[in-house]
C-alpha cells in the first residue's frame, strides 16, 4: 500500500449538504465524519484522519454560538499533545463564507492550515462534488500554510475574502477583491505564495467572544430611515450598510444621513460600504457618500459583507467601547482589507 502523507489531518464534521440524507421533509444532515470518508476511500488510503463529530446542522442554524464551539474545537485540536498537521472542516455551503471570516478573526496567529469545505449535492450522490472538495481541503490541510482557507470546486480561497454566488453550481464561491490562493489541477495543488496574508507572528490565541447584535441592510431607493429608530432600544450594537455603488445614500425627502448619526450618536458602530459585489467602496468620492463619513461611519473599503459582519460581532464580543470597535475594525486581519 501507498505510503500515507506524514501527520495527522483532524476532521471536524458539522452538517450541510455533504452529509445530508434525505427525509421526508427534505434533505437534513445525517452522517458523521466516518460515514462521509467512507466515500472517499483514495483519502483514506492517503491520509491519517482522526475524525471529531461536532455539530449536525444545516448551515442556516449555524449562528455565533457555533462558531465559537468550532473555534474551541480547533484551539483544543492544536493544544492537544499529538497536534495534527491540519484541520478540515466540513461544513453547509450556505453560511460557510461567515464561518471561515469568523473564524479567521476568532482563531488569532493560527500555526497551521483550517480549511473548510462542503458540497452542492450529498457525498451520497454519484454526481456529487463532495469528494473532489473534501480532497482538495486534505491537499491544503496538509500543505502547511497556516490560515483559514476555504476549498471548493478545485480553489482554495481565503476565509476572509469568500463569498457564496451560487445556489446549486458546483463554482458556488468566488474570492472578492483578491486572488484565489491556490488550484487543483494537472500539478496537484498549486499555491500562489504571493496571495497568503503575512506569516503568524507571535503565540496562538483563542479569541471566542461573541456578540451578535448586528444589522445588516442593503439600501434601497426610498427606504424609510425611520426604521432605523427601533435599533438602538432592540440592543442592536453595529449595522453594516450596503449602500449604493462606490459609496452613496439618499438625503432627499428621507433623510438617512441624520438618521445614521442619530444611529452613532446612540453608540452604533456604523459601517458603510457598498452594494456592489466587486471592488472597494470609496465615501470620499460623491458628495452624498462624504458626508456619511463625516457623521462618524466606518468605511468597509473593499472586504465582503461577509467579514464585515463577523468582525463586527467578534470585536463587540471582545469590546464594549464602540470607538475601540471601530478603531480595531479597520485594522487589517488576515487579508480582509487591501484598498484602503
Ligand atoms: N442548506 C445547506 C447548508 O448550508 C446547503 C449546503 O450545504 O450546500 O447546510
Amino acid at each position: 500500500m501507498e505510503a500515507k502523507s506524514g501527520g495527522t489531518v483532524h476532521l471536524i464534521a458539522t452538517g450541510g449538504t455533504i452529509a445530508s440524507v434525505p427525509s421526508a421533509h427534505g434533505l437534513v444532515p445525517g452522517f458523521g465524519g466516518a460515514e462521509i470518508l467512507r466515500y472517499c476511500q483514495s483519502a483514506l488510503l492517503h491520509y491519517d484522519i482522526e475524525i471529531e463529530d461536532l455539530l449536525n446542522l444545516d448551515s442556516s442554524n449555524i449562528q455565533p454560538e457555533e462558531w465559537q464551539i468550532m473555534a474551541r474545537a480547533v484551539a483544543r485540536a492544536l493544544t492537544s499533545p499529538r497536534p495534527p498537521v491540519g484541520i478540515v472542516i466540513t461544513h453547509g455551503t450556505d453560511t460557510m463564507a461567515y464561518t471561515a471570516a469568523a473564524l479567521s478573526y476568532m482563531l488569532v496567529n493560527l500555526p497551521l492550515p483550517v480549511v473548510l469545505t462542503g458540497s452542492q449535492l450529498p457525498i451520497t450522490d454519484p454526481l456529487s462534488d463532495a469528494t473532489a472538495n473534501l480532497a482538495a481541503a486534505l491537499a491544503m490541510a496538509t500543505s502547511g500554510v497556516p490560515g483559514v482557507f476555504l476549498a471548493f470546486d478545485r480553489q482554495i480561497l481565503l476565509g476572509t475574502r469568500a463569498v457564496k454566488v451560487r445556489t446549486t453550481g458546483f463554482a458556488a464561491f468566488e474570492s472578492i477583491n483578491h486572488p484565489i490562493v491556490g488550484h487543483i489541477g494537472g500539478d496537484g495543488l498549486v499555491l500562489d505564495h504571493s496571495c497568503l496574508p503575512p506569516p503568524v507572528n507571535g503565540p496562538f490565541r483563542l479569541e471566542d467572544a461573541v456578540d451578535a447584535s448586528v444589522m445588516v441592510l442593503k439600501l434601497s431607493p426610498g427606504f424609510d430611515p425611520g426604521l432605523l429608530e427601533a435599533l438602538p432600544a432592540r440592543g442592536c450594537r453595529a449595522l453594516v450598510l450596503e449602500a449604493f455603488g462606490i459609496g452613496g445614500v439618499h438625503e432627499l425627502r428621507r433623510n438617512l444621513l441624520t438618521a445614521l448619526e442619530s444611529l452613532i450618536a446612540a453608540g452604533l458602530v456604523v459601517v458603510v460600504g457598498s452594494q456592489c459585489l466587486y471592488e472597494r467602496s470609496d465615501f470620499r468620492r460623491y458628495a452624498v457618500g462624504r458626508s456619511v463619513l463625516e457623521r462618524g461611519a466606518v468605511p468597509a473599503f473593499d472586504m465582503t459583507t461577509e467579514s464585515c459582519v463577523a468582525k463586527l460581532i467578534t470585536l463587540l464580543g471582545r469590546y464594549r467601547d464602540p470607538a475601540e470597535v471601530a478603531r480595531r475594525f479597520r485594522e487589517p486581519v488576515c487579508g480582509d482589507i487591501q484598498s484602503a
